[in-house]
C-alpha cells in the first residue's frame, strides 16, 4: 500500500510539468537571445556615453523604504556620497579661519569688556565691516579718516563668555552672527559698574542701564541665562 501510493503521488504530477519545462525551454531561448541583443545595444550606449572614470559597480536605485508604517525615501549611493561631500566641504569652510588682511587691526582686548587677553584668553580675530559706524571703538583701535565714504572692517576679539552672554549673537559654525549690528549698539551702551562702553547686558527693571559679563559677575548679579539679563 504505502509504496504504491508512494509512485501513484510522485507520478502523477512530474508528468504535468514535463510538458511545460520544454515550452519553458524554448521561450528561455528566446529571452536569452533577446537579453543578448538588448546587452550588446546597452554596451554600445555604454560606451559611447557611460562615464569615463571607470564607475563599474552599479549604483542603488532610489526608492521609497516602508518600515513600522513610516515610508521614507532612500537614495541611491552616489546621490548620498554627493550630498554628505557637499556638507563635508560647507563645514571644513564654515569652521576654515581666514586672515582678512584688509581689516584694520585692533588690540588684543575684549571688544566688549575691555579686559586684556593677557589675562584671560580671547577667541578670534571676528571681523565687523561698518558702513557707516556711529560708535567706532577707540580703545581698540584709532578711527580711520573715512574719506570716500568707505567702508571700514575691523578685527575684533572676544571672551568666550563675553560673546555668549552678548543679545543677539549667535555662534554659526566658526562665525559669530549679526555682529555689525549689535556691535554698533553694545559700544553705544556704557557699562553702570566699570563706566566703560561696550556692555551688552540689560540690567532688568532699570531702563537704559547695560553691564559688561565680568563686571556683573565680580558684583554678584544674577544672570539669566534665558533673558540674557541680570539683576543687580
Ligand atoms: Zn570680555
Ligand atoms: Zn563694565
Amino acid at each position: 500500500m504505502d509504496i504504491e501510493d508512494e509512485e501513484s503521488t510522485s507520478s502523477a504530477p512530474v508528468k504535468a510539468p514535463a510538458k511545460k519545462r520544454k515550452r519553458r525551454r524554448k521561450n528561455k531561448n528566446e529571452d536569452q537571445e533577446e537579453y543578448e541583443e538588448n546587452k550588446s545595444y546597452a554596451n554600445q550606449i555604454n560606451q559611447k556615453f557611460g562615464s569615463s572614470k571607470g564607475f563599474k559597480h552599479k549604483d542603488e536605485t532610489p526608492m521609497f523604504e516602508v518600515k513600522g508604517g513610516k515610508a521614507t525615501i532612500k537614495n541611491s549611493g552616489n546621490h548620498r556620497l554627493t550630498v554628505s561631500r557637499t556638507l563635508d566641504f560647507h563645514m571644513n569652510k564654515l569652521f576654515q579661519w581666514e586672515e582678512e588682511p584688509d581689516a584694520i587691526e585692533s588690540a588684543y582686548i575684549c571688544a566688549l569688556c575691555h579686559e586684556s587677553g593677557r589675562k584671560r584668553e580671547l577667541f578670534g580675530p571676528y571681523y565687523t565691516t561698518h558702513n557707516p559706524i556711529k560708535h567706532w571703538p577707540t580703545f581698540l583701535a584709532k578711527k580711520p579718516l573715512q574719506t570716500a565714504k568707505k567702508p571700514v572692517k575691523i578685527e575684533l576679539w572676544f571672551h568666550g563668555s563675553c560673546a555668549l552672554w552678548a543679545p543677539n549673537v549667535h555662534l554659526h559654525g566658526s562665525q559669530l552672527t549679526n555682529l555689525e549690528h549689535q556691535m554698533d549698539i553694545f559700544w553705544s551702551q556704557n557699562c553702570a559698574i566699570c563706566r566703560k562702553n561696550g556692555a551688552s547686558i540689560a540690567v532688568q527693571n532699570k531702563k537704559n542701564t547695560f553691564v559688561h559679563y565680568p563686571c556683573a559677575q565680580n558684583k554678584s548679579y544674577k544672570l539669566d541665562e534665558h533673558t540674557l539679563m541680570c539683576n543687580s
